[in-house]
């Protein structure tokens, strides 16, 4: 955080549209926040990422603050450190998917295993607040997959 400059509006904005307006971690929309999400470094600023469009996600405060410095974390299945998801190199719909409830993410490969843990994508008050926005018809974004429920 200490060497961090301005990104100017127009990187922003381009940050914002590229990501439809959600945070490239756990896929919550701006539209229904009081206050707007934080422009992400994947790679931060203090392990030599640059502040270029290449390197830069829409998250939302919480995943910002969770994902902090680190690129790696434990996943939990076999407790090997793991790079965690990159919204520059990875695909969402390739290492998440909705819980068939639409309330849970879940981790499809080591690297969403991990990225779920670490991150607390399925912390209990946004799962509340997924269910409020499922209600209201707003939840989940209409292009993530839902895994079926286990026969
Ligand atoms: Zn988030």
């Amino acid at each position: 955080m200490s060497r961090r400059r301005k990104i100017s509006a127009t990187l922003q904005q381009q940050v914002r549209q590229r990501a439809l307006f959600l945070c490239e971690y756990c896929h919550a929309s701006e539209q229904w926040q009081y206050v707007r999400f934080t422009v992400d470094h994947v790679v931060p600023l203090a392990l030599g990422g640059d502040q270029s469009l290449d390197n830069l996600a829409l998250a939302c405060f919480h995943c910002n603050r969770r994902k902090a410095d680190s690129l790696v974390a434990l996943d939990p299945h076999s407790l090997e450190q793991t790079p965690l998801f990159s919204p520059r190199q990875h695909r969402w719909s390739d290492h998440f998917a909705w819980s068939a409830d639409g309330l849970r993410i879940l981790g499809l490969t080591a690297t969403g295993r991990a990225t779920v843990a670490a991150l607390a994508l399925n912390r209990e008050r946004i799962i509340g607040i997924r269910a409020a926005d499922q209600i209201a018809g707003r939840h989940p974004p209409p292009q993530d997959p839902i895994q079926p429920d286990a026969p």
